[in-house]
């Protein structure tokens, strides 16, 4: 035994020699050992196995149910994305290897770069920012830079009030002032209102297309014309994108700044606040205000260029989230053209079928047809005190995860769906079923049954005020 121990060590690359207990144990400081006994309870295996399973069984998962999750497309996640994302030769890569020993990783972030350009009808791309609201405040970072470099000082952003949070939030953290303006009741634009409050020092406009009602900008060219006229920028919210990839884009319709948000509209589960990706793009007069470093060829080899005094510096470590860049390369790459374009259309053919379902039954403001989600207003028809919240929590007990609520804030009582281009109609129609019995049956009749949602789940009603004034953090 002595000789196969002694023979195998030396074979050992000294970073991986294995030393034994009694020389680890003497390196320990004394006042870090364990005084006490470990105290783990006997568990058999399968006890175990069974405990963990069962936990991951409470999740709420799109391997398990459906997500009508307005504004957030959480569409089907190809299981082969996944599987490349695992692949070692990928996940062992150190990012201070040098550039020549991981041309293929700057390789796909390149290409990919390039493909959302011809997607989106822009000129240059960074991959670097974690989620859509850091590419949000990456791209405001890029307007201030812009305009320092001219000698104008515009200090305002016009931002309407059916936009998302982080858009007014990430105006302010780049050290903008938000200039709100009041959308009309479907969040389009009116080009009347949008012309009082385009003064010289607006720096640019945010629009998200379609907006967050699901409605096209019909005037967008009118508006576009506007605000260029003012000699201000306009920033395009990319989280809507799977409405309209394939069909138009964002760049031809007079966009210079976007963000896409990887995680919504290439693929990647982002339930639960991540891992994201918000690549920016740009019109080519911005190109050389984005993050550093950029990946460039030259003589068919990658390299990583830091020289550039305009950029606005590093977003975020080495080359963002590549995981999530990783597979909406492959997304892009398996699809092609066509198959985007596929993708938008049927998102928005299945978010209309729904659409049509309801709108006789529940009051759609926004009208009677939508791009890729829509949102149901059913205050009319709640009476007894029933909200929203608690159709949301009744969705629970039929064992669906509940569509977003309560937004866009200019709708009262909104009820925000998006079904997604990979639903099939079974699905919908199931579920178009259980929003009706909820609202137009079980609210009435049985009022105290929402109040009371859900009882089938591990966790009843939560107190959420309470929750978010006094949580508690700790376990036992
Ligand atoms: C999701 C979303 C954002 C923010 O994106 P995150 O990746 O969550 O930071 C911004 N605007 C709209 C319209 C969105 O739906």
């Amino acid at each position: 035994m002595e000789k196969l121990l002694n023979e195998l060590s030396s074979q050992c690359k000294p970073a991986y020699s294995v030393k034994c207990d009694v020389e680890i144990n003497a390196e320990i400081p004394e006042n870090l050992k364990r005084k006490s006994n470990l105290g783990l309870p006997n568990v058999a295996e399968n006890d175990l196995l069974r405990h963990f399973t069962n936990l991951s069984r409470r999740n709420y998962a799109l391997s398990t149910v459906f997500y009508p999750l307005g504004s957030c497309t959480m569409k089907y996640n190809p299981l082969i994305n996944e599987r490349i994302a695992k692949i070692d030769a990928f996940n062992d890569i150190h990012p201070y290897q040098p550039v020549e020993s991981m041309q293929g990783v700057l390789e796909i972030v390149y290409e990919l770069e390039k493909d959302l350009c011809e997607i989106v009808g822009m000129d240059s791309f960074s991959l670097q920012q974690a989620a859509g609201a850091h590419g949000e405040f990456a791209g405001l970072l890029v307007i201030a830079k812009y305009f320092k470099s001219i000698k104008q000082k515009r200090t305002k952003i016009i931002v309407p009030d059916s936009a998302h949070g982080t858009n007014p939030a990430s105006i302010t953290f780049a050290g903008f002032e938000i200039v709100p303006l009041k959308s009309e009741a479907d969040g389009s634009i009116s080009l009347e209102k949008l012309k009082e409050v385009l003064i010289p020092e607006v720096a640019a406009m945010m629009l998200t297309v379609p907006n967050t009602l699901g409605v096209f900008e019909k005037n967008i060219t009118e508006i576009s014309k506007l605000v260029h006229d003012n000699g201000s920028l306009l920033y395009y919210d990319g989280a809507n994108l799977n409405a309209v990839m394939g069909i138009v884009r964002p760049g031809d319709m007079g966009f210079d700044v976007m963000h896409i948000n990887l995680h919504k509209t290439f693929s990647t589960p982002h339930g639960g606040g991540g891992p994201g990706s918000g690549p920016i793009g740009v019109k080519s007069f911005l190109g050389s205000f984005l993050p550093v470093p950029r990946i460039e060829k030259r003589k068919n080899k990658y390299v990583l260029n830091y020289r550039k005094s305009k950029s606005i510096g590093k977003m975020k470590a080495f080359f963002g989230n590549f995981s999530v860049i990783l597979k909406a390369y492959v997304y892009v790459k398996a699809l092609g053209g066509k198959g985007l374009k596929n993708v938008s259309k049927q998102a928005v053919l299945n978010a209309n079928y729904m659409l049509a379902k309801f709108k006789d039954k529940i009051n759609v403001p926004a009208g009677s047809r939508c791009m890729h989600e829509f949102v149901l207003s059913p205050k009319a028809i709640l009476e007894n005190d029933v909200r929203t919240l608690d159709v949301a929590k009744r969705l629970l007990d039929y064992g669906y995860y509940a569509p977003t609520v309560y937004f866009p804030l200019i709708v009262d009582e909104a009820i925000m769906i998006e079904p997604t281009e990979t639903e099939s109609k079974d699905t919908l129609d199931k579920f178009i079923d259980v929003v009706n019995k909820i609202i137009l049956e079980e609210a009435i009749e049985d009022p105290q049954k929402l109040k009371n949602a859900p009882v089938n789940t591990p966790v009843t009603r939560l107190n959420e005020v309470e929750a978010a004034r006094k949580p508690i953090l700790k376990w036992q």
